[in-house]
């Protein structure tokens, strides 16, 4: 059975890497939403895969670090694209909840992207 969760960061960001005059490059903000996916078995006695409060309480101390800041800063995300902040928090939350799938990253309503992990990548 797959879980999803979906949380949503509000962050700005520039791409330091794209070419001269793109306008990735500036300054800017994105309402982002991140989904978190997960898969197991569902408890015979308790009727769920696990407690959506538990995939909340996870990802706390990454939303905790990522709302309402310049994700340029912080160590990790100096090139902050969708896929880097997705793999970013892959690597912080894979530990926590063992049953993770995918982390989807979308930057805006039409552009999202998809990390299934080392060795899942497309
Ligand atoms: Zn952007």
């Amino acid at each position: 059975m797959e879980l999803r969760k979906t949380f949503h960061i509000e962050a700005a960001h520039s791409l330091p890497k794209v070419p001269a005059g793109h306008k990735c490059a500036r300054l800017h903000g994105h309402s982002f939403q991140v989904e978190v996916v997960l898969e197991g078995p569902v408890d015979a006695e308790l009727g769920w895969v696990m407690d959506y409060a538990d995939i909340k309480a996870a990802f706390r101390p990454i939303y905790d670090v990522l709302d309402h800041n310049h994700l340029n800063v912080i160590p990790g995300l100096e090139n902050p694209t969708s896929e880097n902040l997705a793999r970013w928090i892959w690597d912080r939350l894979q530990p926590s909840l063992p049953l993770l799938r995918e982390i989807h990253v979308a930057e805006t309503c039409t552009s999202r992207c998809i990390y299934r992990g080392p060795g899942g990548e497309l």
